[in-house]
Parts: C-alpha cells; sequence; structure tokens
C-alpha cells in the first residue's frame, strides 16, 4: 500500500521566473487581516502603482478589512463570517468597493482574475480558496501550509494541471527555493529546515506540562498569528514544514532534517553531495520572503532590519529533542505512511491547539492528541488515498472528529 502513496515528480520550482509578471500586478490576498496578509499589504502600500488590488479576505474582522480595502482601493472585500456581511456592507459604503460574505464568496473572491494571489488563510480552511486560485493558473504565493501538508500531491496536480507558478512565501521554503538555485536534483543529498526552538526550546518536560497559552505565544523571534505561534512552540510547525519542503523539493523524507537555530538567521541548509552546504540567511521579517515571492524572479528592496552578524556573534545549532517536542517526527511518521495521514495529522493539530488556546488541553497534550488520532484512523481503517479535493476534506472532518473525541475521552 505503502508505494501508491508515494507522490508524483515534484515541480521544478527552480526552473519558474520566465514569466514577466503585468504591471501593474492585479493582485488579490486571502488571508488581508492577519500576520502574512498584513505584511504583503504593507509592501504593497510602498509601491502602490506596482499593484492592482483585486479582492481582500478575512473571516471576521470586518473594521480591519474594510480600511485595508479602502486604503488599497480594492475591488471587492469578502468575510468569511456571513453574520458581518451588513456590518461591512455599511462599513464600505461610498467607497465603491464591492462587499461579500460566506464561504462561496472567498472562493469567488479567489477565483476573480489575478496575477498573483497572495494564500494567507490560516488552516484547512484556506484549502477551497487556495485551490480556487491555483486553478486560475497565475500565480500563487504560497503562505497557507495546509494546502501542502494536507492535500499535497491533489494540490500539486491542480498547480500542474492549470499552470500555475507557486512560490512558497514560508520562510525556510523561500530559503530553500533560493538555495536550491540551477541545482541538479541527483546533486542534492539533504535540506535541512531550521527551527528557532520557540519559547519553551529549554524547558525541561515537567515545566512543559504547565505551559501556559500567554507564555505559548510568546515567540522569541518571530511575530505570527496566534495558530502558528503554538505550532512553533510545539515544533508541530516545523513537522508541517517538513511535509511541505517534501511536497516543495525534489527529496525523499529521509533527505528532510529539521535543526534548532535559535537565533532564526539562517533559514534553511541545502546540502550537496560534493560536501557543500548552501543556506540562506536573513532577518526574521516575513517581508523578506513575501517580496520574493510576489516579485520572483526579481528582487525588490524592502524596509526591513539589515542583519548585522557581527552584533548578532554567533549562530548556534542544536538537534531536535524528540522526547519533549515530538512533532517534527510525528509529521515525517505521517508522511511515509502516506494517504491522507497528513491531513489527519494536521486537522488534529488544528483541533487539539484551538483547545489548548481555550485553556481545554494541556501544552504537551497537543502532540498526544494528535498521536492518539492518527493511531485511532489507523485502527479504524480511515488511512486511505487522497485523489480529490473532497477526499481531503473527509480526512480533514474525519481528523477533527476523531481528535475531538481523543480529547474528550479520558486517559
Ligand atoms: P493569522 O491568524 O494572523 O491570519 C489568518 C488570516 O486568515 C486572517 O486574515 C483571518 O481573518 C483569515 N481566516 C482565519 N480563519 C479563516 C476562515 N475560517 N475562513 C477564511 N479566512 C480565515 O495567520 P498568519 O500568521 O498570517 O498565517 C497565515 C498562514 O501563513 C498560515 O497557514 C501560517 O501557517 C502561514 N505562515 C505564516 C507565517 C507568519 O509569519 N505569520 C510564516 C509562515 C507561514
Ligand atoms: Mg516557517
Amino acid at each position: 500500500m505503502s508505494r501508491h502513496f508515494t507522490r508524483a515528480a515534484a515541480i521544478k520550482l527552480g526552473d519558474m521566473g520566465e514569466r514577466t509578471l503585468s504591471s501593474p500586478q492585479r493582485l488579490t490576498v486571502l488571508g488581508a487581516t492577519g500576520s502574512i496578509g498584513e505584511s504583503t499589504l504593507d509592501l504593497v502600500g510602498r509601491e502602490p502603482e506596482r499593484f492592482e488590488v483585486v479582492a481582500l479576505t478575512a473571516q471576521s474582522n470586518v473594521e480591519k478589512l474594510a480600511r485595508l480595502a479602502i486604503l488599497h482601493k480594492a475591488q471587492v472585500a469578502v468575510v468569511g463570517d456571513e453574520r458581518c456581511y451588513a456590518e461591512l456592507k455599511s462599513q464600505l459604503s461610498g467607497s465603491g468597493i464591492e462587499a461579500a460574505a460566506g464561504e462561496d464568496a472567498l472562493i469567488d473572491a479567489a477565483s476573480r482574475p489575478a496575477d498573483c494571489t497572495m494564500a494567507a488563510i490560516v488552516g484547512a480552511a484556506g484549502l477551497k480558496p487556495t485551490f480556487a486560485a491555483a486553478r486560475q493558473g497565475r500565480r500563487v504565493a504560497l503562505a497557507n501550509k495546509e494546502c501542502l501538508v494536507s492535500a499535497g500531491d491533489v494540490f500539486l496536480g491542480e498547480v500542474r494541471a492549470s499552470g500555475a507558478e507557486l512560490l512558497p512565501v514560508d520562510s525556510e521554503h523561500s530559503a530553500a527555493l533560493q538555495s536550491l538555485a540551477g541545482a541538479e536534483r541527483v546533486a542534492v543529498e539533504r535540506i535541512v529546515l531550521t527551527a528557532s526552538g520557540g519559547p519553551f526550546r529549554c524547558w525541561p518536560i515537567e515545566r512543559l506540562k504547565n505551559a501556559r497559552p500567554e507564555e505559548a505565544l510568546k515567540h522569541p523571534n518571530w511575530a505570527m498569528g496566534a495558530k502558528i505561534t503554538i505550532d512553533s512552540a510545539t515544533l508541530m510547525n516545523k513537522g508541517l514544514e517538513l511535509i511541505e519542503a517534501y511536497h516543495l523539493f525534489p527529496v525523499g523524507v529521509d533527505q528532510l532534517d529539521a535543526v534548532i537555530h535559535p537565533q532564526s538567521v539562517v533559514h534553511c541548509l541545502v546540502h550537496y553531495i560534493d560536501g557543500s552546504v548552501i543556506g540562506q540567511l536573513g532577518p526574521p521579517d516575513m517581508r523578506t520572503p513575501i517580496a520574493l515571492a510576489l516579485n520572483w524572479p526579481e528582487r525588490r528592496a524592502t524596509p526591513t532590519a539589515r542583519l548585522d552578524l557581527i552584533k548578532i556573534g554567533s549562530l548556534t545549532f542544536e538537534p531536535v529533542d524528540a522526547a519533549r517536542f515530538p512533532g517534527p517526527g510525528m509529521a515525517k511518521a505521517a508522511l511515509r505512511r502516506g494517504g491522507n495521514a497528513p491531513a489527519i495529522l494536521n486537522a488534529a493539530n488544528e483541533i487539539a491547539v484551538a483547545a489548548f488556546l481555550s485553556g481545554g488541553l494541556g501544552f504537551i497534550d497537543i502532540a498526544r492528541v494528535v498521536e492518539r488520532t492518527l493511531e485511532e484512523a489507523e485502527a479504524r481503517g480511515l488511512i486511505r488515498v487522497t485523489e480529490t479535493l473532497e477526499d481531503v476534506l473527509d480526512a480533514d472532518s474525519e481528523g477533527r472528529d476523531l481528535a475531538r473525541m481523543v480529547i474528550e475521552t479520558p486517559h
């Protein structure tokens, strides 16, 4: 069975870039009010003549969405939560900007012709809109990890079929793209993603048991949305990123690794068969990888703080402690298992992180819930091949139900 689950040949991202984007570039930002959305629009606001904003979307933050839509002269603003429609309409009245609400409206917005879509909705909620954007056959700047984690082969199939250009926004994958430029597939030995180690890097397991949400939300280096910040504290974020890297780059699971690098200066290291290691360094500011994804293969100036290596002094690296942080190992195991296992892992993790944030689950129980959900899925024969987006959404929903059951079951 496992053979059947191997991916199709990965897309060769390094080959891209022949297409010159038209100027001004028609841009849609899915998840415009989030951390990535805000950083994207910060860059857009610095060169407004280069962009024509098509659609901006958010889940429920109407005030911010309306403000951004007016500021960037969007054609349409869409809010996922239908209950927010009246408020959005009222805030946009007189602006000439269309207002829409609901899941179908998000998909419609993602389908409006755009040269580039920044896919920055958090979680599996981003699947349908990002698929719709990919079906346009234009550029997708991909921040939403779940399209690759939960729907890897299916998503890449859509990308290939439509001829879309896929540019990773995640800093490690942007770094890998740059470090792999021009590389022959056979010359690449290993890809190593770096992880800051999060706020609990040095915490013993006894202390981790009592870690509180507000402590987990204090990331030492990066300012990000809540979900990914918790994933950075558990290191499940690195697990999700290993799965992303597997789909983006032509390497096997055993050629992928994670290493702790507390300074978050080196984002990825590509080891070559001749002993060379090529990496990418940059400040911990997402505007650098976002600018590259928007402008690839061109580089544009960004206002990020410049890296001062003398000031930083030393760059250090440590192994991942799998006993305290099982996320990366579990993600690799799910990848090896194949089929819908990564989608179930992701769904269980989303439920567990939400339960932790609302005070209903301990920190180290996040990983336990994910592991037990996968065991339960295996025991019930729910691990299957995914061939369509519907298969992925089914796995996502089954994973969520099982994870809720695991959380409610005393252990
Ligand atoms: P965030 O929580 O700050 O923002 C999420 C955005 O998605 C918001 O605009 C929100 O309104 C929207 N959204 C949330 N739930 C939705 C739903 N159900 N339907 C429609 N829209 C919804 O998240 P973020 O930190 O900006 O991360 C966005 C994505 O980018 C995530 O997948 C994350 O893993 C990835 N990413 C983020 C960073 C970062 O630095 N923030 C780095 C790498 C990758
Ligand atoms: Mg990352």
